[in-house]
């Protein structure tokens, strides 16, 4: 052996942050609406200290412990503490509905529960349904009846604590990902794909992240891991800004008040911000760079950014694939690009960074041609990408790597890959997906329903909006309203249809299956009523 060979290790991050980059600021906003500051020294030792703390409670490598946390220093310590003691750092995201809820964490085997004193309600409501759930710990106030305190359990340890024996491929952390249909699926990252994936997001190509950088992660820790945004800091010594609110004006407070110069969020967010920006005038600050990933950006977001000085950039990924799979960025002919041509450079999802490889293939698997015209089902693989979910009996990508990602695009001969569709029959709203399927199996059981079908129409604040297409039984007495009320107890609220239309016949495929792509196209410009009121 002529080169070193020390395993990639999320630890190695820390302690580097820790070592490297001490007193490099890490600040919280809280829910309450007060403001702490830690630093990546102090993140590297109160990881120690949740390790040492957990290790007390009986938590050992292997152990999952999961949270239901907004973005805030503690969660970012639970997570450095839980990879330095081998164990499976689980994020539950608090949207998803009770049932999803208490699957995956039973699903995962949670043996410890760390959570915001705002999903108090949840833990109350949940807590006898999750029986391998041992200690239950909040993370933002005192201890309460048998709910631990953060704070008291690592006040009480020294930071000296020894990280555990590692080795790369083991697991470090686990997200779940709605699908279709059926139950949501696990992603467990690895300590390996993490450190790989945070050394590339930093690249000048990919999120452009160095030591200047002041990084505000508007997208949650639960979603893919902030776009692993946490870890890529850690490789640069970045500042850190942690909002566990989403409210416009908070944002915009703390752009200000902390320097921001990158974001990175779901486009939604950004219309609230414009609206308060124009309100109040407040600008951009020291902002420079904005990061817009989970949703396609609309073109008119993105020429507002560009008017306004503001680098922006889509950012392509899934759960699966840690998240980053393209990233948009400047080609070497940028200076020389129109306004309408840096326009459609910027609304497409970008390049692969070294070590992905992306393809396109029709229905037969057939490898399409990179000639910006033919679209196929987009397929992935490279180091961060899923190869088998959690617990699961077979692989998700084929016997080469390739891993089908439920969405359709194109990819153009100099390498841009651009969306055109989704296989997958879900309706991604505000950053969160509504299974189409279990929507129209819900609406099936209505009275005076014969036949449902969702698709996801075009939303200004939430990009895609479910509208359920409806035919009656003959003859029989249903409204809008009626459909409405029914299924108000079986779904969640934020996946009510905006709006129910009666059709006298769906479309089917030969198998007599409902032809989607069809519905989709069809509604394409549909434009919801609620709007044209507006
Ligand atoms: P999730 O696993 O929840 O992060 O969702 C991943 C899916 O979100 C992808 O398969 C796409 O359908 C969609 N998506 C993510 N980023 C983008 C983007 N930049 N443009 C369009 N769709 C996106």
């Amino acid at each position: 052996m002529s080169m070193q060979g020390q395993p990639l290790l999320v630890t190695s991050l820390i302690d580097h942050a820790a070592r490297e980059h001490a007193s490099r600021e890490i600040v919280s906003r809280w829910a309450d609406g007060s403001v702490t500051r830690s630093t990546w020294g102090e993140v590297g030792k109160d990881a120690r200290r949740f390790a040492a703390a957990m290790t007390k409670l009986g938590i050992a490598k292997g152990d999952r412990i999961a949270t239901l946390a907004m973005n805030h220093g503690h969660h970012l310590v639970s997570w450095y503490g839980s990879a330095g003691l081998g164990g499976v750092l689980h994020t539950v995201n608090p949207r998803l509905f009770d049932e999803q809820l208490v699957y995956i964490i039973n699903h995962a085997a949670d043996r410890v529960l760390l959570f915001d004193a705002m999903f108090l309600p949840i833990v109350e409501r949940l807590r006898d349904q999750l029986p391998t759930v041992e200690h239950f710990i909040l993370f933002d106030a005192p201890a309460q009846g048998d709910y631990k305190s953060y704070r008291e359990l690592i006040g009480a340890e020294d930071g000296r604590f020894q990280w555990v024996d590692l080795d790369e491929r083991d697991p470090v952390g686990l997200c779940y990902t709605s699908g279709t249909t059926g139950n949501p699926k696990g992603v467990l990252y690895e300590h390996r794909s993490n450190v790989i994936h945070a050394i590339t997001e930093i690249q000048p190509d990919v999120f452009d992240m160095s030591n200047r950088s002041v990084v505000l992660p508007i997208v949650p820790m639960f979603h893919a891991n902030s776009w692993g945004i946490p870890f890529a800091a850690a490789t640069v010594g970045a500042k850190l800004v942690f909002s566990a609110s989403n409210d416009a004006q908070v944002l915009c407070d703390l752009i200000h008040n902390e320097g921001v110069t990158h974001s990175a969020g779901v486009p939604t967010v950004w219309i609230a911000m414009f609206a308060h920006m124009d309100k109040t005038g407040i600008g951009y600050g020291k902002l420079a760079r904005v990061i817009i990933g989970g949703s396609a950006c609309p073109r008119a977001m993105i020429e507002r950014f560009m008017k306004d000085d503001i680098e922006v950039a889509h950012a392509w990924g899934m759960t699966e694939t840690s998240p980053i799979g393209t990233m948009g960025k400047r080609p070497w002919n940028w200076d020389a690009m129109s306004f309408d041509e840096k326009v459609d450079n910027v609304a497409k999802q970008g390049c692969p960074p070294f070590g992905v490889e992306l393809r396109i293939v029709d229905d037969e698997d057939q490898i399409l041609p990179r000639d910006g015209e033919t679209s196929g089902r987009l397929q992935i693989r490279g180091p961060w990408i899923i190869q088998r979910y959690y617990r699961a009996d077979e692989d998700a990508a084929d016997e080469d790597g390739w891993f089908d990602t439920g969405d359709v695009a194109l990819i153009h001969p100099d390498g841009v890959m651009q969306i055109t569709d989704r296989a997958k029959d879900v309706i991604k709203s505000g950053g969160e997906w509504i299974s189409s399927i279990e929507l129209e199996n819900a609406a099936l059981g209505a009275p005076g329903v014969q036949e449902a079908a969702a698709v996801g129409v075009y939303h200004p604040k939430w990009d895609e909006r479910p509208v359920l297409l409806v035919v009656k039984k003959p003859g029989a007495d249903v409204s809008e309203a009626s459909i409405t009320a029914y299924l108000g107890d079986k779904i969640a609220k934020w996946w009510l249809p905006d709006e129910v239309i009666f059709v006298d016949a769906l479309p089917h495929t030969a198998t007599g299956k409902l032809l989607k792509r069809q519905l989709r196209e069809d509604y394409k410009d549909y434009r919801l009523k609620s709007l044209a009121a507006a």
